[in-house]
């Protein structure tokens, strides 16, 4: 049978005629050993060609495996397969009074997907998703499995943001935490003016997770969103007033889609995103990027968005601005610095927006910006490849675990340019 496959955006449109859906394992391996090109798709949330398996390739899924969540509440840590979603585990983690340290925007995306491509939350001390990995269980290309431990210094770096790259991920385990409550408030119309490094980082450390949204129709923050745990102090939050109504992150969409706001206390996984899980997320008529910096060039940089507001704001529908704790996997965005991620959602008209993508890009560029892996971004490899200083080590580590060049595609080959 021939079907269309399409990313989440509907603006990929896969070359696989089919998406191959294993039942157990051991035909997963089969289809791996038995393919010269494989790449796993996710719940398809990227918005470029980053899971693209190419015409002659394979096109796997792993949501027909058996869901497994092994929680293990003595080692608060949980095993979690590779076509699992987020709301499914974080539901089954809070059932066990545990608690996944941080979530993204929306809890639909697969867990193994994710961290493939660095995706995070908020927060001054947390980390990208993938920071809460301690281990990583590949399929490679003979069918065989080999895992990677945070143990393995030599290896692990590289394991966990691989970009699809290494093997087929079979299972991950996460570090748990206890179950914790987190209130969310939502602020309105935090001023440009006075907006300094002092105050930007006075705000962003308000609590434990801070997003600031704008438009850029006008300088400032339209929206603060403030994600209180309640076991930690209550915050002054002296720079913009209380929301007077629910709010959506995109002017004019229905708040019902978001999760409770108004500081009423929740489970840690029904506050830290910002949809809810029965909902879509976003517009969902929409594109997608997002830049990652240096924490210390966030109001500089803020400035240099600024500067172009007026080329950015008609095909933007909200932009987003959070940090990211410095992590040490080699492919991460935030790898070896504390973060700030200028996050834009685009209308979704990919000829409109392109040419926006590239000024900014020149606008951000000397910031150091690394694109999110998962987002719209036209960086030239030649420079995506100065930003990240441990490139050679993964290049290494790819060799080794696939010498054929099984899981790659040109998205990859284009960044470790071989
Ligand atoms: C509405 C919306 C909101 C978003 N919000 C955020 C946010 O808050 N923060 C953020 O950082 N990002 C966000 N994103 C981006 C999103 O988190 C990333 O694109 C993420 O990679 C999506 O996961 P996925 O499972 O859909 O991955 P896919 O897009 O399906 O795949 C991504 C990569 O992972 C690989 N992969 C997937 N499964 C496996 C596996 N089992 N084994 C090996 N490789 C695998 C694929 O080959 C591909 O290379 C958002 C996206 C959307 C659409």
């Amino acid at each position: 049978m021939t079907e269309t496959l399409t990313n989440w955006a509907g603006n990929i449109t896969y070359a696989a005629k089919e998406l191959h859906r294993p039942h157990t394992l051991d035909a997963l391996r089969a289809l791996v050993a038995g393919s010269s090109r494989v790449r796993a798709l996710g719940s398809g949330h990227s918005f470029n060609e980053i899971a693209e398996a190419g015409e002659d390739g394979v096109l796997l899924s792993l949501d027909a495996l058996p869901p497994r969540i092994d929680v293990d509440t003595a080692a608060r840590t949980v095993r979690v397969g590779g076509g699992v979603r987020y709301a499914e585990l974080a539901r089954r983690v809070h059932g066990h009074g545990l608690a996944l340290p941080n979530m993204a925007s929306l809890p639909h995306i697969s867990v193994a997907g994710s961290v493939a491509t660095g995706t995070h939350g908020s927060g001054v001390g947390n980390g990208p998703l993938s920071s809460a990995v301690r281990e990583v269980e590949l399929v490679t290309a003979d069918g065989s499995t080999v895992r990677i431990g945070r143990e393995d210094r030599a290896r692990f770096g590289g394991a966990v943001t691989a970009l699809g790259a290494l093997g087929i991920v079979t299972a991950l385990t996460l570090d748990l935490e206890p179950a914790f409550e987190v209130e969310q408030h939502v602020f309105t119309e935090l001023p440009w003016a006075g907006l300094d490094s002092a105050v930007f980082e006075a705000v962003m450390s308000a609590a434990y997770s801070v997003s600031l949204f704008t438009d850029w129709r006008a300088p400032g923050f339209r929206q603060v969103w403030v994600k209180r745990r309640t076991d930690q102090p209550l915050p002054d939050f002296p720079w913009a007033a209380p929301a007077a109504e629910r709010m959506h992150p995109v002017p004019g969409m229905p708040a019902v889609n978001c999760t409770e706001q108004f500081g009423v206390p929740g489970p840690w996984h029904e506050r830290l995103p910002h949809f809810r899980a029965e909902f879509t997320p976003s517009s969902g008529a929409e594109l997608q990027s997002e830049y990652l910096l240096p924490r210390r060039c966030a109001v500089d940089a803020l400035r240099a968005v600024d500067g172009i507001r007026e080329t950015v704001a008609p095909v933007l529908q909200t932009c987003e601005v959070r940090t990211v704790a410095a992590d040490e996997q080699w492919l991460s965005p935030s790898y070896g610095r504390d973060t700030v991620a200028v996050h834009f959602t685009w209308i979704e008209d990919t000829q409109a927006v392109l040419p926006v993508v590239r000024r900014l890009e020149e606008a951000l560029a000397p910031f150091e910006a690394r694109p999110h892996w998962g987002k719209v971004f036209t960086t030239p490899s030649r420079r995506l490849r100065a930003l990240y200083p441990r490139l050679d080590d993964f290049r290494a580590l790819a060799r080794s675990l696939d010498p054929a060049g099984t899981f790659t595609n040109a998205f990859v080959r284009d960044l470790l340019g071989d």
